[in-house]
């Protein structure tokens, strides 16, 4: 079937969340009235969050029955790279719906740690943590009535097309309802860009942000400010208030729904194109508008940023060139 099955009528479609939030199920709920139009011109096949469906009726069905599968979120479990694996083999479309699908997404932070980190904190040394006999998620576990299996935990996030073959991305955390439904109905139509694109404009936020007359052009930063630190002027470009904005290393599409609410962009869309990892970029971007010449007046302004890798990399870390930290 594989791209065929979009032809027919009610092509099967299928939603499957990894190591996301729920943000973009709740995206798809978004759409509203839509969603009306979508369940009427398919048939859902698998959707964890919202229907019964199982594992096993995925595997019954053929080898690319499935129309399309939006998968959210990323790799972080053995399970979810089966199903992710299962998936792909049973659609003819796999979108990686959402930024943690796309670029792993804020999840994809933890890969500043490791596994062992990571179940050490947050079932033994996490303050609001009350387990004195130290039980930390086994794979396998024997009680009286048998074994008990969890998923292997990986060391680290992956996004999607790290594990399997992605045909097109949605970008966004969550994907703007619009864009949604401009993907869905160019799926059913079969009215789709080349295989591997990014179903968003091809240039960067500030391209299309209303505060863009007032982006500094020249060096003007003398500190760094967090939002909290200083009453924002809902008119002028972030930059030049000292805050953090990632819109100079940000692709366009989400219709700056932070700037709107007079927060800055952190970067949910990825890089455009020409952007091989979104961080670099905009260190680089910065590093041009710091108002300062000797070491000393630079370092003073760079110490100003609060966890710099973490606001540079607030999404893109999994996908970014850094990837995982490696003991
Ligand atoms: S840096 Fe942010 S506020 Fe300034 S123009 Fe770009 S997107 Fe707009
Ligand atoms: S402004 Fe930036 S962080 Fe906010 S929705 Fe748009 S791309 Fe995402």
């Amino acid at each position: 079937m594989s791209r065929e099955a979009l032809k027919l009528a009610k092509p099967k479609v299928g939603f499957y969340w990894c190591a996301s939030c729920g943000g973009c199920e709740e995206a798809v709920v978004d759409l509203a009235e839509d969603i009306l139009k979508v369940v009427e011109a398919v048939d859902f096949v698998f959707w964890p969050v919202a229907l019964d469906f199982k594992v096993k009726d995925v595997e019954a069905l053929k080898d690319g029955e499935i129309a399309v599968t939006f998968i959210n979120g990323g790799i972080r479990t053995a399970e979810q790279e089966h199903i992710a694996k299962l998936l792909r083999k049973k659609s003819g479309l796999i979108v990686a719906f959402g930024a943690c699908a796309h670029i792993g997404g804020t999840p994809g932070l933890a890969n500043f740690s490791d596994r062992n980190k990571i179940f050490d904190y947050v079932y033994l040394k996490s303050p609001s943590v009350d387990n004195p006999a130290g039980i930390v998620p086994k794979e396998k576990t024997v009680v009286g009535q048998g074994e008990l299996r969890l998923p292997r935990f990986y060391n680290a996030v992956y996004p999607v097309d790290q594990v399997v073959d992605v045909d097109y991305y949605l970008p966004g955390c969550a994907p703007p309802p619009d864009l949604v439904m401009k993907a869905v109905e160019a799926i059913l139509s079969g009215n789709l860009p080349p295989r591997g694109s990014i179903l968003s404009p091809d240039k960067s936020l500030c391209d299309t942000c209303r505060r863009k007359v007032t982006k500094p052009e020249k060096a003007v930063i003398k500190e760094i400010k967090r939002v909290h630190q200083t009453l924002l002027d809902p008119e002028r470009c972030f930059l030049d208030q000292g805050v953090i904005c990632l819109g100079p290393a940000t692709r366009d599409g989400c219709g700056e729904r932070c700037i709107n609410a007079n927060m800055p962009c952190r970067g949910c869309f990825g890089p455009t194109s020409r952007v091989e990892d979104q961080g670099a970029k905009f260190l680089s971007a910065l590093a041009s508008i710091i108002d300062a010449n000797d070491e000393d007046e630079i370092k003073k302004v760079t110490d100003s940023i609060v966890d710099p890798a973490g606001i540079f990399y607030y999404y893109s870390l999994a996908a970014s060139m850094l990837g995982r930290k490696v003991e």
